[in-house]
């Protein structure tokens, strides 16, 4: 994933306060590399990571995350200002609101047009009709039909009429007299940009002046549709992108693409052929697809949020001094707790979510290893060699656990402390050093 390949690159720098130029250099030459990859166009990928290049220069290296995953932070950050930030909805404001659907053939129109009619009928108790206005393909007009009987929407057609202006303007008052309040207008398209379409499309606009103005288009053709998407915006000034064919595999990269050159949001991501397969577009989750990682920007907030650095050296300065107890064990444990469910994080890292999906990791070994140290005395946290054998036992019976367990946690808290102060001497630099290579 990109996030192994930035902690590779920058393996040399981990442990030093700050991100070094010589690396944030070879490191933006990944990244760019990562994002042409996923469809970004070079111009807009290279600007990006000059951005990005200036800002981890500047960053700090908490100790606990490593430069890699700060970076594709940065990155991330970066991806989701560019497409907007946040979820743009579409404005429902006329009476009847006029929804136009443009793109070119084959792009996903007229099932996106179900999908819109479907989505807003079930999710914002509206009433669509829905037009078909293709005069030149009646295959389209007969799809339409099929897919408003399988939601249950009305479908406005008019075979013998051949001009869409005249079949749009006339739907919106059959609309006006059944108490239809949104209708969604499902326009012809051609297999590539052509003027006599464009010219259609806006005279049915200038016609009909629709309160908002979607253009559908396919995620798979990459960079063609940036190019599609400049010439709708050209000639209709639309008020918001519709991506398909999402489930494939592409990345993703075009959205980013779109949203920069025609300075328009993506309002809708279509992922399947199924009348359900529609989503809001959110500017996060399209960038963590970007980035093909799983949540790995959340686990890295979270950590940043957690991660307290003046504890952090308090700790350290116990360890060295041979005064690390109980209560810094619980303490340690307690900030791995305050992270969240453990399956919930291992499920963020990728390539582990779907290993573990199945398995039955619970917060119980927590539990049992506070119930114990809980049952502990003050001195005998803060001194474990005050444990005997009576102790021991003293200690199982308070926490409704063996003396087995109690053992176990002794075990593991001395084997903690032994692996702590190597890691504090010459011995354990050079293991460190070994660990980030
Ligand atoms: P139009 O010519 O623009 O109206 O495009 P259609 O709605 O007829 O879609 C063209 C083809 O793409 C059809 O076979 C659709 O089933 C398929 N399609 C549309 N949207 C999606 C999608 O999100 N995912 C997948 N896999 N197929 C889609």
């Amino acid at each position: 994933s990109l996030q192994d390949k930035l902690d590779k690159a920058l393996h040399n720098i981990k442990g030093r306060g700050k991100i070094t130029e010589i690396n944030v250099a070879e490191t933006v030459k990944e990244i760019r590399r990562a994002l042409v990859d996923a469809d970004v166009n070079y111009k807009i990928a290279k600007d990006l990571t000059k951005r990005v290049q200036d800002k981890a220069l500047g960053q700090n290296v908490l100790t606990s995350l490593s430069p890699g995953q700060l970076m594709t932070k940065i990155v991330h950050d970066e991806l989701v200002e560019l497409m907007g930030g946040s979820q743009e909805g579409i404005n429902l404001s006329g009476k009847p609101s006029v929804v136009l659907i443009a793109g070119l053939q084959g792009s996903g129109k007229t099932t996106f047009s179900g999908k819109l009619a479907n989505y807003l009928k079930q999710k914002k108790a509206k009433n669509p009709l829905l037009v078909a206005c293709d005069v030149y393909r009646p295959a389209a007009i007969e799809q339409l039909k099929v897919l408003g009987k399988q939601i249950g929407i009305t479908v406005y057609t008019e075979e013998e009429n051949k001009n869409p202006s005249s079949i749009a303007q006339n739907a919106i008052n059959f609309a006006k007299e059944n108490k239809h309040d949104v209708v969604i207008v499902d326009t012809a398209g051609r297999l590539a940009i052509d003027e006599a379409m464009m010219n259609e499309i806006k005279t049915v606009h200038q016609t009909i002046k629709p309160t908002e103005t979607l253009f559908v288009v396919d995620s798979m053709t990459g960079q063609d549709a940036v190019n599609t998407a400049k010439s709708f915006n050209d000639t209709l000034n639309f008020d918001g992108v519709v991506l398909t064919k999402l489930d494939g595999d592409t990345r993703g990269g075009a959205a980013l693409t779109i949203r920069t050159v025609v300075e328009k949001p993506i309002k809708f991501i279509s992922t399947g052929e199924k009348m359900e397969a529609l989503d809001l577009f959110y500017p996060e989750r399209m960038a963590d697809r970007i980035l093909g990682m799983g949540d790995v920007v959340s686990l890295v907030e979270r950590a940043q949020e957690q991660f307290d650095e003046e504890e952090a050296k308090k700790l350290h300065k116990k360890i060295a001094k041979n005064e690390f107890g109980f209560d810094d064990f619980l303490k340690q444990i307690n900030q791995i707790k305050k992270m969240g469910n453990m399956k919930d994080l291992m499920g963020m890292l990728p390539g582990v979510g779907k290993a573990i999906k199945d398995v039955d990791i619970n917060d119980d070994a927590f539990k049992h290893i506070e119930a114990i140290i809980h049952s502990m005395t003050p001195d005998e946290r803060r001194t474990p060699s005050l444990i005997n054998t009576t102790r021991k036992q003293r200690i199982a019976r308070g926490a409704g656990r063996k003396i087995e367990d109690v053992n176990a946690l002794m075990k593991q808290f001395e084997q903690m402390g032994k692996m702590m102060k190597m890691m504090q001497g010459p011995q354990g630099k050079q293991m460190m050093q070994m660990m980030s290579k």
